[in-house]
């Protein structure tokens, strides 16, 4: 299909618009998924502690779509962390997903109280060796995260993927990204649907006969950022895909931009959670 890619730094690319499925109930997350596939989606991002992973394998079975055609994410929880612990987790994963590999394994967290992160990342480094995950990455991870990663290990990681939307716009963290070959992927790139009703928004989604949702989906698009959206409902699932029909001019891309704001974080500070 001819939706964007972007070029990750071991050689691999990724979709750059994927389904995320955090909240997405384990019951309801096959049809979910298949939908999805079904309207053209080929990356799907989930994590162990949401709880459905094993209704994202089943979705991508019957979707009836090539396994290899999809770019299956998910992610180590916390309590995980340490070098066989996150093996076994890992092993957990792949058995719940119903697949023998995953294209991107992410630390979820760094837990820097629990200093553990190094260890775990070595663990990643040799699961990639062994053609498990094709490709190996981080989450919620800070500049000084980052550097210990670089320092102890020599290995970056291709992914990082953090809070950013509209309210959030990371600027500092996404310059470190681009020094060290890193992607950014932005999770809750809605601002968890927050910023949908935002006058400015909506403003730039008339201007261009598109919805806030779209307005937003393209703004992180024409930052070459790797994003998201999650949804349940099919109508939504579509409409957050049909995005690959316009850009957005300076002036819209300017509104935006200001309204960024240092305390707009939605979701937890990395060096303080758990
Ligand atoms: P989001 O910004 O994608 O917002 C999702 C919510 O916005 C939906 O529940 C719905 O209420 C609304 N919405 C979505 N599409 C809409 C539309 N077209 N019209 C109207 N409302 C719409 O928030 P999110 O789920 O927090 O983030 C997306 C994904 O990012 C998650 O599903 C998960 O995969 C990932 N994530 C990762 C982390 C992490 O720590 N790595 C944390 C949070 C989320």
């Amino acid at each position: 299909s001819d939706q964007p890619t972007i070029a990750l730094s071991d050689g691999t690319s990724i979709p750059q618009l994927g389904l995320g499925v955090w909240q997405t109930p384990e019951a309801e997350t096959a049809d979910v998924v298949r939908t999805a596939i079904e309207t053209g989606y080929r990356h799907i991002d989930t994590a162990a502690i949401y709880g459905n992973e094993a209704g994202v394998g089943e979705g991508i079975r019957q979707s009836g779509i090539a396994r290899d055609d999809i770019f299956v994410t998910t992610k180590l929880w916390n309590d995980a962390q340490g070098y066989d612990s996150a093996r076994a987790a890992f092993d957990e994963s792949l058995k719940k997903l119903g697949l023998d590999h995953v294209d991107l394994y992410l630390i979820h967290w760094p837990a820097p109280r629990k200093d553990l992160y190094v260890d775990t990342w070595k663990a990643l480094i040799r699961l990639k060796e062994e053609g498990r995950v094709r490709s190996i990455g981080v989450s919620n991870f800070n500049a000084d995260h980052l550097g210990r990663l670089f320092e102890e290990t020599g290995v970056a990681p291709v992914i990082n993927q953090v809070e950013l939307h509209p309210r959030f716009q990371q600027a500092g963290l996404r310059a470190v990204h681009v020094e060290h070959k890193i992607a950014t992927e932005a999770w809750s790139p809605l601002g968890q649907g927050t910023l949908l009703s935002h006058p400015v928004i909506t403003a730039i989604a008339e201007k261009n006969a598109k919805t806030p949702a779209q307005v937003i989906i393209r703004w992180h698009l024409d930052n070459g950022v790797i994003t998201i959206p999650k949804s349940v409902r099919p109508s939504r699932i579509l409409e957050n895909f049909s995005v690959f029909d316009f850009t957005l001019d300076l002036d819209d891309r300017r509104k935006i931009e200001a309204l960024d704001d240092r305390e707009g974080r939605i979701g937890p500070e990395p060096e303080t959670a758990p």
